[in-house]
């Protein structure tokens, strides 16, 4: 049986005045059906743009996926058009940091939320505002029969939040992918947007792909995690085997660097040294200048493969089984 997700060698580059960026450089993941999925990284690892190149919405020009898959129920997104069209969207939707930009200011948030229902539902207008306040109520956004009818700008930063969420769930997806989904937003206001999203996968048994940089978002909410660098996954295993023994050298430098990982808003402490330039990715392992386990020879000439080094774990280190013992 396949896996609802399978990623294999995704690569994405940016061609710029500046030379090429390359922002995604053979990412490799899987996610299960129902799984909680966090994909954790520093700023500029190419989390972002990974998702982007799952839906389909990386700007291009500039942007390219020069090569992969994305096999959604075995079958290749990349080399489908209309399976494609049926996914993005429909079965695999989307939830942005920022939600005043994904709603529009013209229209009610109800008639947002009923778009998708009446373009690929064919309901009513009636039909599909009625369902409309289903959602808001599934969201929990208060009073959702008068509140249906409110202009974006009569939210607050939460209930915008809420509300794109109820947009993103109106067709039923299989899969909800959530960048940096509560960054934007107070920090009582972001744990309450962290539960209902943690509620909603559990009890509509999606599968939800969370993008973040917040270690304590993940051991709350994620089942399983795929850290990456420099455009990389570099290691990929449930949560709380992943955080209590690392399979790689940078995960074990972000967990000796956070000892107290439970708490919400711990932002990754990056370890000694920086991630490298995105256009200038040191040759073989692209951790090496900064790894405490480097060998000469190897680690700077022969690219790691991830590979499993435990039932369910992958690391993309060539002495993982030094940094595991
Ligand atoms: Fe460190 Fe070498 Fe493993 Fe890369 S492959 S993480 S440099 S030990
Ligand atoms: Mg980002």
């Amino acid at each position: 049986e396949s896996e609802l997700l399978e990623v294999r060698d995704l690569s994405v580059e940016f061609r710029t005045t500046h030379g090429v960026v390359n922002a995604v450089n053979g990412v490799s993941f899987t996610l299960g059906r129902g799984e909680t999925l966090a994909i954790l990284g520093e700023s500029g690892s190419g989390k972002s743009v990974t998702a982007q190149a799952l839906m389909g919405i990386i700007d291009s020009p500039p942007g390219f996926v020069t090569g992969g898959e994305i096999r959604f129920h075995g079958a290749d997104l990349l080399a489908d058009q209309q399976l494609q069209k049926r996914v993005r969207g429909q079965s695999m939707t989307m939830i942005f940091q920022d939600a005043l930009s994904a709603l529009n200011p013209v229209f009610t948030v109800g008639w947002q939320i009923a778009e998708q229902l009446r373009v690929h539902r064919k309901m009513s207008r009636r039909e599909s505002r009625a369902r409309a306040i289903e959602l808001m109520d599934l969201v929990k956004i208060p009073n959702s029969a008068a509140r249906v009818d409110d202009y974006p700008h009569q939210f607050s930063g939460g209930m915008r939040q809420r509300a794109m969420i109820a947009m993103a769930l109106a067709l039923d997806p299989e899969i909800l992918i959530a960048d940096e989904p509560t960054t934007a937003l107070d920090v009582t206001v972001q744990a309450q947007v962290m539960d209902l999203l943690e509620e909603l996968q559990r009890d509509l048994g999606m599968a939800l792909i969370l993008i973040t940089h917040d270690l304590g978002v993940v051991t709350d909410v994620a089942h399983r995690v795929a850290v990456m660098y420099a455009g990389r996954v570099i290691e990929q295993g449930d949560v709380a085997s992943v955080f209590k023994n690392p399979a790689h050298p940078y995960t074990e430098g972000l967990m000796t660097s956070m000892p107290r990982v439970t708490q919400k808003g711990q932002q990754l402490i990056p370890i000694k040294g920086a991630p490298p330039s995105l256009s200038r990715i040191p040759a073989g392992c692209p951790f090496h200048p900064r790894c405490p386990y480097m060998r000469p020879g190897t680690c700077d000439v022969d690219p790691p493969p991830l590979r499993p080094v435990l039932p369910g774990r992958r690391s993309a280190c060539h002495f993982a089984e030094e940094v595991l013992s």
